[in-house]
């Protein structure tokens, strides 16, 4: 079998938890290079040496890519085949190597996938949510301001929406996602997938954002959130979550959190604690405003 051609820039996949998760022609091509190009050296040691392959190693990463693309592209011309892998899952995806695999087209060197794999599909293949049509949209900004406003342009999306999220953040975003999406909007959270916690709970994005609250041990890890997209359902429930925003803003400039909840209750119906806690999370916003 032969798994790598002379000349040839490889993008391989790696595991994304479990070592096993690692394809035979990934190994085999990783073998045969000349030369590994990972964005972590020390990171990726570990795993190359679990798979027996002893093949040079050689940073890139995002900070040194537009300057290493070049000297990659002439070590591939020069000397053969090299491949490219990242800290975990498939390079590119959120991940280093689009300016290398730019300069080996623009310089006629032939780029070739090794696939395995990806936070992104490991999760949408488990979500239990529509994967016909969906958008990855990759990491939310870090600062709030630009968070809301990035996620106000997926709010509207009729597709299923999948983001990677690291644990510093993930409170944050969640809530950030309850104002833009809905309390009720359907959500599944993946967490440390194929690792010893692996985690994956689909509900609404209220429920999720209850358990990350009640279980600090939940916000640890890496996350990818798969949001359901806006059916008419979805949008009758958000035109109700404006009305009830309207209702709880109007009653909050009268009168104290508790009352406002205890009236909004008596006129929609709806549990006292439900909107007390949402009276909560626009104090809260209008607090950032
Ligand atoms: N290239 C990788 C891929 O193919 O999925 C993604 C790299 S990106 C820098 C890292 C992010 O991927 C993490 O912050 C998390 O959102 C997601 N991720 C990676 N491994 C994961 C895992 N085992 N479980 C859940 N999410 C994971």
């Amino acid at each position: 079998m032969v798994v790598a051609a002379e000349h040839t820039l490889y993008i391989v996949a790696t595991p994304i938890g479990n070592r096993d998760d690692v394809t035979l022609r990934a190994i085999e091509t990783l073998k045969r290079c000349k030369r590994i190009y990972a964005e972590d050296t020390r990171h990726s040691k570990p795993l190359l040496q679990h798979h027996g392959i002893s093949v040079p190693l050689m940073p890139l990463h995002e900070h040194n890519e537009t300057i290493a693309a070049e000297a990659v592209a002439d070590f591939i011309e020069s000397t053969g085949s090299a491949a490219l892998i990242s800290d975990a899952g498939t390079p590119l995806i959120s991940d280093p190597g689009y300016r290398l695999v730019r300069v080996c087209q623009a310089r006629g060197i032939r780029v070739s996938p090794v696939p395995g794999a990806s936070a992104l599909t490991a999760a949408i293949c488990a979500a239990g949510l529509p994967t016909d049509r969906f958008i990855f949209a990759g990491f939310p900004p870090a600062k709030t301001n630009a968070r809301q406003k990035w996620l106000a342009t997926l709010e509207a999306s009729g597709y299923t929406v999948v983001l990677y999220e690291s644990p510093h953040r993930i409170t944050a975003t969640l809530q950030d996602i309850q104002q833009s999406f809905g309390a009720g909007r359907e959500m599944t959270m993946a967490r440390e997938l194929t690792k010893r916690f692996e985690t994956i709970v689909r509900a609404s994005v209220s429920d999720v954002s209850e358990l990350l609250q009640r279980d600090s041990q939940q916000q640890r890890g890496e996350f990818v959130l798969i949001l359901s997209g806006k059916t008419d359902e979805v949008s009758a429930a958000s035109e109700m979550q404006l009305n009830q925003e309207k209702l709880m803003s109007t009653l909050l400039t009268y009168l104290p959190l508790k009352s406002a909840a205890k009236c909004a209750s008596e006129i929609t119906g709806q549990p006292r604690k439900d909107l007390y806690n949402f009276g909560l999370l626009l104090q809260k916003k209008h607090k950032l405003d």
